[in-house]
């Protein structure tokens, strides 16, 4: 049976003028905001670029948890620092024209959330009285399997998150090591949408990470100029404690993770800024073992603690 259409089309144009339903009360206060609004002094809406990609993304949380245009809360302000120049100092080491004077250690951990290991590092953080930065998989592998929970408990304690892809697939990002532009900036895209489903559409990351690090592979200068234009920075790393190595390589106590960071570190001669790979993927608990020596080794030699903003 054919569902019977009206033969005439209603046109909008044609249907009566609608009527405010709102009260006056609310019409008068309306009309009070207008000229604050068109001042300036009042915002009507989020900024746009960047922010209007969250257009697509489920229910957004209702508390705001990062400052607007971050990706970390308001306490963490004091102590965050811009991607682009943690780039520039990992790059240049101590020859930065603005390389900074005070040591400025960053723990990061990638590969989460998960169920077992992000909360063990953040009882661990909590306990050592330290922030970290956070490279989450926001796909099947992390986020989307661990829900929204544990991202906001990472913001609201104080820590960062930088996004490090949607899928973590190399095969999908550098087919035979060669990267493939459209496929990560397509995964970031992807990956920046299901992060504010979880944190709220204020979220704006200044970080990325590559799964398996820029050092990784071949021909990544476009994707790093697609990135910039979207106002991230990739950043690798100039220590880490193994955790993720092959099984003959990975420290098989908290000893061992903290002295292959110190090893790193004097390798490249003991910078002002360290930034340290560790990972909470599902069934990583070495580095979070390893995390009082690793912030008390750090403390004796003079460092203070950031995250990458
Ligand atoms: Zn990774």
């Amino acid at each position: 049976m054919t569902p019977s259409r009206p033969s005439v089309p209603v046109r909008p144009s044609s249907r009566p003028p609608v009527r405010s339903t709102r009260p006056a009360w609310r019409r008068a206060l309306v009309a009070a905001a207008l000229p604050l609004l068109a001042a300036g002094v009042l915002t009507a809406c989020a900024p746009p670029s960047r922010a209007d990609r969250s257009a697509a993304s489920p229910s957004p949380t209702p508390t705001p948890l990062v400052v607007a245009g971050t990706n970390h809360n308001a306490a963490a302000q004091a102590y965050a620092y811009p991607a682009a120049k943690v780039q520039g100092w990992l790059r240049q080491g101590n020859t930065a024209p603005d390389y900074p004077t005070q040591k400025i250690a960053f723990l990061t951990f990638d590969d989460g959330p998960s169920a077992d290991a992000t909360p063990q590092v953040l009882d661990a953080l909590r306990a050592n009285n330290v922030p970290a930065t956070f490279f989450v998989i926001a796909g099947p592998l992390g986020l989307g399997r661990t829900g929204p929970a544990q991202l906001r408990q990472e913001v609201e304690a104080g820590n960062a998150v930088c996004i490090h892809s949607y899928s973590h697939d190399y095969q999908y990002l550098y087919p035979q090591r060669q990267a493939n532009i459209d496929h990560i900036l397509t995964d970031e895209a992807k990956a920046l949408d299901h992060i504010r489903a979880a944190l709220g559409p204020d979220y704006t990351p200044g970080c990325f990470r590559y799964p398996g690090g820029h050092m990784s592979w071949k021909g990544l200068a476009d994707s790093d100029a697609g990135l910039a234009g979207r106002g991230l920075s990739w950043i690798d790393w100039n220590a880490m404690t193994g955790d993720a190595e092959s099984k003959s390589k990975v420290p098989s106590t908290p000893e061992e993770a903290a002295a292959n960071v110190r090893h790193d570190m004097a390798l490249v001669k003991n910078p002002n800024v360290v930034v340290i790979l560790m990972h909470d993927a599902p069934g990583k608990k070495i580095s979070t073992e390893a995390l009082p020596l690793i912030v008390s080794d750090l403390r004796a030699a003079g460092y203070a603690f950031g995250v990458i903003a």
